[in-house]
């Protein structure tokens, strides 16, 4: 269907170019060899097209369509639809042809030179895309905050996040800390790229900044959260980081899973096995998950006994069902059966275990990328936040 609808367009561009060419040949009595040339290319891209070769056809169109104010929009068009069709190339030929006119007017060749700056985003060529767009940035008042924003783009893909977080703060007329709800976790996100460099660098001071930085963006940033955590506890201040992690659960429950290794060796460097037993209950009554009842349940186990464990274990999924709990249970029970029972328990256990391998643990709520690493950015849609861990029976 979409191919249908390019080859149409591809057609009407060509039939509109060949009546302009046709109308510009008739008001002027000498038809030049030139003229005729155009003509010849008219009628051959349209062979090209009728034959099935929409290459060749794109070659002709570009060769004799004369660019003018009047053809201008039908070949920027075109440039913007072979660039959706991903045929980057291409679109970067239409709309470097128009720019290589000077005779257009200066709007005209800043539009192409945005659009060409898409180009070079969607192939790849990031330094390109960067040069033109700064330029836009200085150049033109009406396209600035448009460049502007493909500028964050290319530098989140380029991971240079300082130039990202300055290019956010223009767009908002540099007025910090005030951005609208869309930027605003964003800008946190930039931020939180730098601590962690910072964190990975032992540079504890710095991630503190950037850290702070963020979460004057972005008060909920929970990713800023999960850092402080961290940050604290390289500190040597665990009770500080259980504080910080334990805020997490109000600003987004999906992200429990997360605090837990954390919290659970905080707790013990401070030597409140109570209060991590009375925090980790407290989340399974108010925030059910697989990795609360999981831990919960080796807790019981450590403390009191296996028997206990699978007693608690088997009551909670009768509740609430799930593969990693119903491993869990088994792993339970392995050790204390013998002979043919516990050859089939291991039988169960590995084929269980397969499948939880098989499926991912997080999916982008967005476009539907799957996999089991927790992705801030997702890496197909490039959208925020939208990496969440899986839930039901498969999952969470
Ligand atoms: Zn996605």
């Amino acid at each position: 269907m979409a191919d249908l609808a390019f080859f149409f367009f591809l057609l009407a561009a060509i039939a509109i170019g060949w009546l302009l060419g046709r109308r510009s040949i008739r008001k002027k009595a000498d038809c030049s060899d030139k003229q005729q040339a155009l003509a010849r290319s008219y009628a051959q891209g349209l062979n090209y097209l009728l034959s099935e070769r929409p290459d060749d056809a794109i070659d002709k169109f570009i060769d004799s369509l004369e660019v003018s104010s009047a053809t201008f929009d039908t070949h920027l068009a075109l440039g913007n639809l072979l660039r959706k069709r991903g045929e980057h190339d291409q679109a970067i030929r239409v709309h470097q042809n128009l720019l290589a006119r000077p005779s257009l007017p200066r709007v005209s060749q800043q539009k192409a030179q945005l659009e060409l700056a898409r180009d070079y985003i969607a192939a790849g060529w990031l330094d390109r895309a960067e040069r033109l767009l700064q330029e836009l940035v200085e150049t033109s008042s009406e396209l600035r905050n448009t460049s502007l924003e493909h500028l964050v783009e290319v530098y989140r893909d380029e991971r240079e996040w300082a130039k990202a977080i300055h290019a956010v703060n223009l767009l908002h007329g540099r007025r910090f800390k005030r951005l609208s709800s869309e930027w605003a976790p964003i800008q946190a996100h930039f931020c939180c790229e730098l601590a962690e460099e910072a964190i990975n660098g032992k540079d504890y001071l710095s991630a503190r900044k950037h850290i702070d930085a963020a979460l004057g963006y972005h008060r909920n940033s929970v990713r800023a959260n999960l850092l402080w955590g961290r940050l604290e506890y390289l500190l040597n201040r665990p009770q500080e980081a259980i504080r910080v992690l334990q805020r997490i659960p109000r600003q987004s429950p999906d992200y429990i899973p997360e605090t837990l290794d954390l919290l659970i060796t905080c707790y013990s460097e401070v030597g409140d096995e109570k209060g991590l037993d009375k925090y980790l209950e407290t989340l399974l009554r108010e925030h059910p998950s697989n990795s609360v009842l999981i831990a919960l349940t080796e807790r019981i186990h450590q403390r009191q006994s296996e028997a206990a464990a699978a007693a608690f274990m088997g009551k909670q999924l009768a509740l609430r069902p799930s593969l990693r709990g119903l491993g869990h249970f088994l792993d339970l029970h392995i050790d204390s059966t013998q002979g043919r029972a516990r050859e089939n328990l291991s039988l169960l256990k590995t084929l269980i275990d397969q499948l939880i391998a098989s499926r991912p643990h997080y999916r982008c709520s967005n476009c539907g990328f799957s996999g089991n690493q927790l992705h801030w950015l997702c890496p197909s849609c490039k959208h925020w936040d939208s990496v969440r861990s899986v839930k039901g029976v498969e999952g969470e």
